[in-house]
């Protein structure tokens, strides 16, 4: 393809007017001939004269009437410096194609997305999915908008999005120019989160689903064959009392859950002391303890330790983790809880309340995962044991919110650490204020 400087929009002034003395003399020629042979009279000779030549003269008629390849070429709108910076200034991958589908420009994005892409070749070549060809094709014979996903596979799986949009760019001189414009999206972030959010869906609703089974064959029975047995009635009269509490349990943690998501850019400023929320939810949760034979070891600090916080969810977090320790630990046969201050040289300068327990502890590919929502270790027996799934979970969003950390430490075998980091309370309004 013959290129001329991409400043130039028009074939240059000498041979425009080279052009037209051409048409000129050519015109001249011909009229005299008509007058001394075909019997056209003067007065009409130099009218038609006069009209070629104005015509000729205009300037957009020098300009389109008789285009050459260059005029064509340095016309084009779609080849400015102007346009080939907005391509590549795009943010996603982007490639700039003539009405054809050569390739006028494309950005660094659309280059590493498709490393066969040539400047002035056919982007077919180079972009060989078969969504994309036909999305292409078709905007290519229809002029009209599409839209296309497909799957990349190299180097990793990644959803993309293309957006074919065909364009018309106004030429300087009121014509336009037919072009293409591909834009390629990255959608595996958003597949991302609606996997997750359908995954939820279909977990929480699984989890919903059990105990309502159990509760509705147990209104059967006791309707049907254990109606007059006394017995029967009392015992499963208290399963489905277990059970509405699970499912009551399961949709106060849902519903927590939520609330922490929804405020979790909003740190809470109340200072609050922790020792009386840790005393009071120990006290709580003596009858578990004794029901699971497990002795509660406490370490608190004499004064009060403050930290900005939420009380209803530092009662959440400590609650979790103690009862996760009495639950899950229960073997070991004691609890230690304890909470300290940061010490004079703490750089972190962190609250840190701590419950260790004895038991069977967690084996390490699942430490990672733990914090998952409906994550279990074991599901059986974290239904078992009341569990829903959402505890650890609900922990590290409250964790979030309050700009602090948690930290799990197992040797299995040997029990687990679960440990809330708060920032103290100087560290915290000191931050609070930046
Ligand atoms: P759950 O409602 O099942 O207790 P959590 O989110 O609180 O949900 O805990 C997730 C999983 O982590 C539990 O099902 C259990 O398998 C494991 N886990 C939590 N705490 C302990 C612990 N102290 N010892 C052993 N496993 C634990």
């Amino acid at each position: 393809m013959a290129v001329t400087s991409p400043n130039s929009g028009f074939a240059p002034w000498p041979d425009r007017l080279r052009r037209a003395a051409i048409i000129l003399i050519a015109t001249a020629l011909g009229l005299t001939a008509a007058v001394v042979f075909g019997g056209l009279t003067l007065p009409q000779a130099g009218l038609i004269f006069i009209v070629i030549a104005g015509a000729a003269l205009v300037p957009w008629h020098l300009h389109q009437s008789v285009p050459t390849s260059e005029d064509m070429i340095g016309a084009r709108p779609a080849e400015t410096p102007v346009v080939q910076a907005l391509v590549g200034g795009m943010p996603d991958a982007a490639v700039l194609l003539d009405r054809a589908g050569r390739v006028l420009h494309f950005n660094t994005a659309a280059g590493q997305l498709a490393p066969a892409l040539r400047k002035n070749e056919l982007a077919l070549f180079a972009l060989r999915s078969p969504e994309i060809i036909a999305a292409l094709r078709e905007a290519i014979a229809t002029r009209q908008p599409q839209r296309a996903s497909y799957v990349d596979h190299v180097p990793i799986d990644r959803w993309m999005e293309l957006i074919v949009t065909p364009l018309s760019l106004p030429t300087a001189f009121g014509g336009s120019e037919y072009c293409i414009l591909m834009t390629f999206h990255d959608q595996t972030p958003l597949r991302r989160v609606e996997e997750m959010r359908a995954d939820f869906v279909a977990n929480a609703s699984h989890e919903l689903r059990t105990p309502l089974a159990a509760l509705s064959g147990f209104i059967d029975t006791l309707q049907g064959p254990a109606r007059e047995d006394p017995k029967a009635r009392e015992r499963f009269l208290g399963i489905m009392h277990t059970q509405a509490t699970r499912m009551a349990r399961l949709i106060d943690d849902l519903l927590s859950l939520s609330r922490v998501e929804l405020s979790a850019h909003v740190r809470p400023e109340k200072l609050v002391d922790v020792v009386p929320l840790v005393r009071q939810v120990i006290d709580g949760l003596e009858p578990l303890a004794s029901e699971r034979q497990v002795a509660i070891e406490i370490e608190l600090p004499p004064a009060p330790v403050l930290i900005a916080g939420d009380t209803e969810e530092l009662l959440r977090v400590f609650e979790n983790l103690i009862e996760n320790g009495l639950k899950y630990g229960a073997t070991g046969g004691r609890v230690m809880v304890s909470l300290t201050e940061p010490v004079p040289d703490d750089a972190a300068g962190e609250v840190r309340f701590a419950v260790r327990d004895f038991g069977p502890g967690i084996p390490p590919e699942h430490l990672p995962r733990l914090t998952e929502r409906f994550y279990r270790v074991d599901a059986g027996d974290s239904r078992a044991q009341g569990g829903t799934g959402l505890g650890l979970s609900l922990v590290r969003h409250i964790l979030i919110r309050h700009r602090g950390r948690l930290l799990i430490e197992s040797v299995f075998g040997h029990g687990a650490t679960f440990t809330a980091c708060f920032p103290a309370a100087k560290a915290a309004t000191a931050g609070a204020k930046e």
